[in-house]
């Protein structure tokens, strides 16, 4: 069945069949891992569209369909073998091609709470490799995003839900500012958090979306990578160059496997968000936590702008401790289901801190500009089941209050 038999599906549709065609010479309903480097040719520039494996892969190509669909680039097979989806080895890898579009000391302006890595990639290497003019500043305000653009602005970054602020960027307001001042810039958006059930920015006005699908797309903690999808057929062109140009592609088995993650995008995602909304009201009614930031909540100061942007408000919770790093880390020394681990988006919870883990690469002044606090702590809501979730944090919780003891006492107490 051709794909674009897909393109008016229902997402919840699409994450099953998109992009993918049973095998032409077996029928085989799963695509094949094509591990081959490199396809035989019948005369020289004689083939089958396949030449080398860093150029054309029929695995990867399947997955950067899928994502193109989901994304809804609207880009046809005809014009592009992968519709306009692009897979990496990373979601920094696919960053870094992302930032290939510009010429060396291009201007560019990006949302000032984003992953830590991003802000490494851009203001520790590119800054000096590329020469890249970065200003950083609150996208979620309109009067800011006027201040930072220029009419040679050559890109807007823009990361929402943020990371782990939870903050929310208007992505049709940016997308109006943006092109009225600079129309030749690109937007892109880091849409990990969301994922393309909840939030698909291409139909907002941007131009190009980055997922690491390391995150919510896999799903299953396996794997590393990252994919893009745009709707504009020159950018479309560009990626496709620069992409086997610089080389850093996805491999066929994680192209399988972040596939194989998608069939269940859909039902996890609601599951995710079902628990966190569940988990969130709770936490924020707990005497030992200070304040709870998460989009779905009535004290969210952006839930109506989350409500009509997205489809859902996501499995991603942070919250602020009462007390100081000894609560904080109290707690994160005593929950066991959640796993205290970077990343996020698995099928299994995980917990952090911001400040010693994920952000650590941020300065300090950074970190407190963005309200990184020693308190705050990071959940990533699993698809376990939501009471006994919340059961895992009630306990380390209370350890958390146990101001006299040790960690240490405690462990041994327990046992
Ligand atoms: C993890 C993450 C990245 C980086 O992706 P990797 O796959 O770790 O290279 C970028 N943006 C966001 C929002 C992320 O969570």
């Amino acid at each position: 069945m051709p794909h674009e038999h897909y393109i008016s599906a229902r997402i919840a549709t699409k994450v099953i069949h998109a992009g993918q065609r049973p095998d032409p010479v077996t029928g085989a309903v799963m695509p094949p891992i094509s591990v081959s480097s490199t396809y035989a040719q019948e005369s020289p520039g004689v083939h089958k569209g396949f030449e080398y494996s860093r150029s054309h892969n029929p695995t990867r190509f399947a997955l950067e369909r899928m994502v193109a669909h989901l994304e809804n680039t609207g880009i046809s097979e005809e014009y592009d073998p992968s519709c306009g989806g692009f897979a990496f080895s990373s979601g920094l890898a696919s960053i870094s091609t992302c930032l290939e579009l510009m010429d060396a000391g291009s201007h560019m302006v990006a949302m000032d709470d984003l992953y830590g890595g991003t802000n490494r990639l851009f203001s520790r290497v590119r800054a000096r490799s590329q020469g890249l003019k970065i200003t950083y500043a609150d996208l979620t305000d309109e009067a800011k995003l006027r201040a930072a653009m220029t009419p040679q602005t050559k890109m807007v970054w823009v990361e929402t839900p943020t990371n782990p602020n939870l903050k929310l960027a208007d992505l049709k307001m940016i997308a109006r500012i943006a092109k009225g001042i600079s129309k030749e810039c690109i937007l892109v958006c880091d849409n990990t958090f969301a994922s393309p059930i909840f939030q698909r920015p291409l139909e907002q006005g941007f131009d190009l979306v980055m997922h690491s699908s390391t995150k919510y797309l896999n799903g299953h903690s396996d794997v590393v990578g990252g994919l893009l999808a745009t709707n504009d057929p020159q950018i479309c062109a560009q990626l496709r160059f620069l992409q086997n140009a610089i080389g850093s592609v996805m491999g066929p088995f994680d192209a399988y496997l972040t596939l194989r993650g998608i069939k269940t995008l859909d039902i996890r995602m609601q599951r995710h968000a079902q628990s966190a909304m569940k988990i969130a009201k709770w936490l924020e009614a707990h005497a030992a936590v200070e304040r709870v930031v998460y989009p779905g909540l009535p004290s969210h100061p952006q839930r109506a702008l989350a409500t009509r942007q997205m489809d859902g408000f996501g499995g991603m919770i942070t919250i602020y401790l009462k007390g100081s790093l000894d609560e904080a880390r109290r707690m994160l020394e005593n929950v066991h289901i959640f796993a205290l681990a970077e990343s996020l988006g698995g099928v299994e919870s995980l917990i952090e801190h911001p400040a010693i883990m994920t952000h650590a690469s941020l300065s300090p002044d950074t970190r407190r500009l963005l309200g990184i606090s020693d308190t705050m702590i990071r959940l990533s809501i699993g698809i376990e089941d939501a009471d006994d979730l919340i059961a895992d944090l009630e306990q380390g919780l209370a350890a958390a209050q146990k101001k006299n003891l040790t960690a240490e006492a405690q462990r041994t107490q327990r046992v």
